[in-house]
């Protein structure tokens, strides 16, 4: 089980001369506020959420690329910070990343056999060079390349986008790692390979018992693979839950905003309209209160002045003053 506990992640400016002199604090960009929640392995976890609210700074912090201001990520008993200390290899063997760019995240002058391998060579094994290429030639079986021996010699620009992220999965699981994070890795893709990967990355985690955290703003493609949800908005999770209760039975104002920007194919299926304005605030100067209430459609004078608690039970909370109750719809307030 992957642990979660209390992480924070804030970037203090730089300050002005005057700013010195008079002693002032620096500011803090919050981007990642108590973030709390634990994975199972064979499980995924969605983290939903536009663009800054701080999703991606999880991922960088899940892999080690960003030390935590505060709280910590623990792998099993292993806190990640005292495994980082001592041995950053053995931690990079334990979790891995997919990126959002399948056409950035490779070298494009190394062939697709020297990217699978790669991960092998950092980790200083004693592999011979035919033991690397056989375990290289698994992963991208198993990550639906095949005959895989027929990629291993070709560069990336002459694969399409679905098979450069198929690479991507594969050097990430050539080290069988116990935790896959994957940063939106279907956002670039065109919409008939979307479906493909998803369907990969399930079956990846089912049969290797992985522990995946899977980024997006999409929730529609987090409900096709999700076990987890938490919706983020502003540096905290708002929303947790079993993913299908989240999408079902959605509690917070937000995330009923998420939902009803999301398109269905089905067109007697109807959604509550929950209009949301403006954009997310400056994680600079972090409204008092409930974070969301500037935008909130349902918001009452309590939520300018008190931070909401999670209200909930089950494993679905809510942090909204009024989750769970019946709330007041956006046309009757209107
Ligand atoms: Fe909206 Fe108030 Fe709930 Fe925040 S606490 S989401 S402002 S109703």
């Amino acid at each position: 089980m992957i642990k979660v506990d209390n992480l924070a992640k804030y970037f203090y400016l730089g300050q002005s001369f005057s700013e010195k002199i008079r002693r002032q604090e620096p500011k803090a960009l919050r981007a990642v506020d108590g973030v709390n929640f634990t994975v199972e392995a064979g499980q995924v976890m969605g983290l939903v959420g536009e663009s800054g609210c701080g999703k991606s700074t999880i991922a960088r912090l899940l892999v080690g690329l960003e030390t935590p201001t505060s709280g910590d990520v623990y792998f099993g008993a292993d806190s990640a910070q005292s495994l980082k200390q001592r041995d950053r290899r053995a931690f990079h063997r334990r979790v891995q990343m997919v990126f959002q760019d399948p056409y950035g995240s490779l070298n494009p002058q190394q062939r697709i056999g020297e990217i699978v391998t790669r991960p092998l060579i950092y980790q200083r094994n004693k592999m011979t060079d035919s033991e690397m290429r056989t375990l290289a030639v698994t992963a991208l079986q198993e990550a639906g390349l095949s005959p895989a021996s027929d990629y291993l010699d070709k560069f990336p620009h002459q694969l399409s986008g679905g098979q450069r992220q198929r690479v991507c999965i594969a050097r990430a699981t050539v080290l069988e790692p116990e935790m896959l994070i994957a940063d939106e890795p279907i956002s670039m893709l065109d919409v008939s390979i979307k479906w493909g990967i998803i369907q990969l990355l399930k079956r990846l985690v089912r049969e290797r018992r992985l522990a995946m955290v899977y980024i997006t703003h999409d929730l529609s493609s987090a409900g096709s693979i999700c076990d987890q949800l938490a919706v983020m908005y502003l540096g905290n999770i708002v929303e947790s839950g079993p993913a299908q209760q989240v999408i079902h039975s959605p509690q917070h104002p937000y995330t009923k905003a998420l939902l009803a920007s999301t398109p269905s194919i089905d067109p007697a299926f109807t959604r509550e309209t929950a209009q949301i304005t403006g954009a997310i605030p400056n994680p600079l100067n972090v409204p008092k209160g409930c974070r969301f209430h500037p935008r909130c459609p349902i918001a009452q004078p309590v939520c300018a002045t008190q931070s909401p608690d999670d209200r909930g039970a089950e494993g679905h909370y809510a942090a909204c003053h009024f989750a769970f109750d019946s709330q007041p719809k956006t046309e009757e307030l209107a």
